[in-house]
């Protein structure tokens, strides 16, 4: 069912600039998901060549049609899992290669789990023998089903080791921990994000988050589908918010000794926002509930004084303006044969 859709005009955090000076070259592992997509157009902005592997799991190379002609960018398609091209030369990296999403992460956990691993290893030591700094994408799923809420970068979590969720959670885990030991043992500079539930244009419809989940059945008129109660929180965080505290994060002059919390503060229950897409994308969809999947974090609710007083980070853009613009783009994408026009 098609629906009108009121697009706001965003303030986005990224100055639109042109750099012309070079800032050397970043690899950008997972540049073809979601987030990696819109930083690799970043770094080419700000004056960076930009190397990307992807093995396409969930990442699409149509993500990056607006820069795979760019001289300045290059694709490789890779599994990080494997052994790394020998003769790469770089001098940042940022690890965001890993699926997401519970369903996709899921279908594969072992895969998911070396991912985080193996993966990690390989990039390390590529940082190590390039002597690069290296970024790596870690997640408030490593505070597991909190019982401090907000959660701090202090609180080491409560995770199952063994549940459905245990190949991401668990994973990303370890993989803070070879960065940690790697910066402790061969002194790497290492930057660790964790990020908090993040939104935006180039999700995929099929990606099986909640946010793109409820946007793609409300436009199609079909039921959201709200698991367990819906009293569960989240806090969502806008894409281009998010980018703009990864590279914060990365040109920090020292680097952090520890991870840091990156995601918005403002907390809705599931139900909440099952209601605020029904409004802002005029459906007469219901809302159904469906089974709570097994460990299913409660609450989630970054504590981000670090970032604020450190990194002068902060999300700028709210959730009503962030679904707004997120719906124009699957509305778009779904209903328009035109190619998607983003903003
Ligand atoms: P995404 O699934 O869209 O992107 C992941 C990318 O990594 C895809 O392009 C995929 O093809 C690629 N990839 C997966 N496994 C790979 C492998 N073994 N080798 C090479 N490439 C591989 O997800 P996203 O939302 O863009 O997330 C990016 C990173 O940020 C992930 O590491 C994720 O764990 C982390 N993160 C994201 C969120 C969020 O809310 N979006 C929250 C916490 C952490
Ligand atoms: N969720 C939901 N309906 C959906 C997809 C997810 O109610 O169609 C719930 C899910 O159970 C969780 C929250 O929304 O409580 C966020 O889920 P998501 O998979 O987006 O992220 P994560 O659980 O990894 O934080």
């Amino acid at each position: 069912m098609r629906r009108t859709v009121n697009v706001l005009k965003l303030e986005s955090g990224n100055s639109r600039r042109r750099a012309n000076i070079n800032r050397g070259r970043a690899l950008v592992a997972g540049g073809a998901g979601f987030l990696g997509s819109h930083l690799c157009e970043r770094l080419l902005l700000d004056g960076y060549d930009v190397v990307v592997l992807d093995n396409f799991h969930t990442g699409k190379r149509y993500n990056l049609n607006a820069i795979l002609r760019n001289p300045r960018f290059t694709c490789i398609e890779h599994d990080i899992v494997d052994a790394l091209p020998s003769d790469l030369q770089v001098d940042e990296i940022y690890n965001l290669a890993c699926p997401a999403s519970p369903p996709h992460y899921q279908a594969d956990p072992i895969h998911t789990f070396k991912t985080s691993v193996l993966g990690s290893l390989n990039l390390l030591e590529l940082a190590r023998r390039n002597n690069a700094k290296i970024f790596q994408a870690s997640t408030s799923e490593v505070y597991g089903d909190p019982l401090v809420h907000p959660q701090p970068e202090a609180y080491f979590g409560n995770v199952n080791p063994h549940g459905p969720r245990s190949c991401y959670d668990e994973g990303k885990r370890s993989a803070e921990t070879l960065f940690f030991d790697y910066s402790r043992t061969y002194g790497l500079d290492i930057r660790v994000a964790r990020i908090f539930n993040t939104y935006g244009r180039r999700m995929q419809p099929d990606d099986g988050r909640v946010v793109s989940n409820f946007i793609v059945q409300a436009l199609h008129g079909d039921d959201l589908t709200v698991y367990g109660s819906g009293q569960q929180t989240r806090s969502f965080c806008y894409a281009d918010d998010l980018i703009e505290g990864f590279i914060r994060l990365m040109n920090a002059p020292s680097a952090p000794q520890h991870p840091v919390n990156l995601g918005n503060p403002a907390e809705f229950t599931i139900l909440e926002l099952a209601t605020q897409v029904i409004e802002y994308t005029n459906s007469r969809s219901k809302i159904v509930h469906r089974p709570l999947p097994v460990d299913d974090p409660k609450q989630r609710k970054p504590d981000i004084s670090f970032a604020r007083e450190k990194l002068g980070w902060e999300p700028k853009i709210s959730l009503s303006q962030g679904l707004a613009h997120t719906t124009a783009y699957f509305d778009a994408l779904l209903y328009s044969s035109r190619p998607v026009k983003e903003a």
